[in-house]
């Protein structure tokens, strides 16, 4: 079973979609750089899906071959060691009444011990995703009820985690959120046209100005009759990833009426409003690492008065650094990627924004070549709280003990990474910046307790994927 980080999107519309779903999966790249594909219906499924970033991957050709007015793309990151082209999406499956295309964001908890029984049960598998779990539990449904929204609604009774879907059957798109939302999933529409996408950022690239999220829980079917919206499971609480906000998705995007750009900024204003109180706070400047700490800097700046500046540039041709072998030349591609203003840094007193420390390897480097470059002071400021257990529901962290929160107190923290001050937000400051109630969001990763009960057994099957040799701190 492999953990994800993904994003999906599906089109349904009167004229071909491919180009479309193409320039909507390069506006999710971030959610992941290992492997992308697109399936299209026009009569026949057509799927093409490979090794790499978006437009390395697709060419006129490929695109072309994708004919249909209806289809689903993906885009998945995993580690080295899972990437393989078996577990790249949409995942296809042919059954006796048709084909059915789905691609996945997210994570189940329980894909183990349902890949086990429909194992047992004779069902052979390609892949060693949870995906693919889904595709064979809807398959088996559908085959005795011939109604595809009846069988969703039996598989999500079943399902243990996280999962944004988009299922493309013959003439049909479906959407798929589950109940508690953990995962982002937006529906946009212009005149007969439909889009479903991981992240609203997909809307303003493709000029479309009415979309809202889908609800947790919801199915919502679009075929030659419109849109239908059901809704099997309704939960009271929900569990929005709070890492969406902080780190994951894109400042551009807005999730659940939510804008990411205003959440970051807001958490360097309470970073700011916390920092004014201390009277012998005296910085120069206030600086992010480029490009994900960009608006927490800016939002301190504002609070502050103190000046934005960059002291760190980033070299946008790198893309994921690869896995390398030694110290010395890990060093240089950090350099490599992140320089620092030398005319701006030296002797100068900085506050540093990061949008999160996982293991405390980046902050710790920055600190060192900003201190290297003649900077007499580095005052660290998070825009997330201590990050205590890795994440269960589909975003890719390193075990617990190599977050550096779940074994160091702060003041430690402090030392390692050579920060002259270091503050984390606190969880109650992050609920207030994203503006919904607690038990609206997934805290998982800060409080060890996970919106969905995750039994001993099933914590042991749940891998850890984080590369922790690289590591690409760009949204
Ligand atoms: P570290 O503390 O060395 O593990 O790295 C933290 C940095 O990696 C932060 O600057 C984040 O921007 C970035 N980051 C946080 N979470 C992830 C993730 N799941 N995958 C890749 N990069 C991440």
């Amino acid at each position: 079973m492999l953990k994800e980080e993904c994003g999906v999107v599906g089109i349904y519309s009167n004229k071909d979609v491919s180009s479309s779903i193409f320039y909507g999966l390069f506006s999710l790249q971030h959610r992941g750089q290992e492997s992308c594909g697109i399936t299209t219906f026009d009569g026949y499924f057509h799927t093409e899906k490979g090794m790499g970033l978006v437009p390395e991957f697709f060419d006129l050709k490929k695109l072309e071959a994708l004919n249909g007015k209806i289809g689903i793309g993906h885009v998945r990151y995993s580690t080295t060691g899972d990437s393989k082209i078996e577990n790249a999406q949409p995942f296809v499956v042919t059954h006796s009444k048709g084909t059915l295309a789905i691609a996945h964001n997210g994570n189940l908890v329980n894909s183990d011990d349902l890949r086990k029984k429909l194992e047992a049960d004779g069902q052979a598998f390609v892949s060693t995703t949870d995906t693919e779990v889904i595709a064979h539990l809807i398959v088996r449904e559908f085959v005795k009820t011939d109604n595809i929204t009846d069988s969703i609604a039996e598989v999500m009774k079943r399902l243990k985690g996280s999962y944004s879907l988009v299922i493309l059957t013959e003439n049909e798109l479906i959407a798929v959120r589950d109940p508690l939302g953990i995962r982002p999933l937006t529906i946009g529409n212009f005149d007969s046209t439909y889009i479903i996408a991981s992240e609203s950022v997909v809307f303003d690239v493709l000029n479309v100005n009415s979309y809202r999220d889908v609800k947790p829980g919801e199915i919502i079917t679009i075929n030659e009759d419109g849109l239908k919206s059901f809704r099997p499971i309704k939960r009271n609480r929900k569990a929005y990833c709070m890492f969406e906000y902080v780190y994951f998705s894109r400042p551009d995007s807005v999730l659940n009426g939510i804008s990411v750009y205003n959440v970051r900024e807001e958490i360097g204003r309470i970073h700011g409003k916390l920092d004014d109180m201390k009277a012998d706070m005296e910085v120069d400047f206030v600086s992010p690492i480029p490009d994900s700490a960009i608006p927490f800097a800016l939002g301190y700046s504002k609070q502050t008065g103190v000046p934005y500046k960059e002291s760190l540039i980033r070299n946008r041709y790198v893309g994921r650094t690869f896995i390398l072998p030694d110290q010395e030349a890990r060093e240089l591609a950090v350099r490599l990627k992140l320089n620092p203003m030398l005319s701006e840094v030296a002797g100068r007193r900085i506050v540093l924004f990061d949008d999160s420390i996982v293991r405390g390897t980046t902050s710790g480097r920055i600190i060192r070549i900003l201190k290297e470059a003649g900077a007499k002071e580095v005052h660290m400021r998070v825009g997330c709280p201590p990050i205590k257990s890795l994440c269960k529901l589909g975003i890719d962290m390193p075990t617990d003990k190599e977050l550096i929160a779940s074994e160091k107190s702060i003041e430690e923290i402090r030392e390692s990474i050579g920060a002259d001050s270091l503050r984390y937000l606190q969880i109650e400051d992050l609920v207030k910046a994203i503006g919904l109630k607690k038990d609206e969001l997934c805290l998982g990763c800060l409080t060890s307790k996970y919106p969905v009960k995750i039994s001993k057994h099933e914590q042991v099957l749940l891998p850890s994927f984080y590369d922790t040799s690289t590591y690409d701190s760009s949204t």
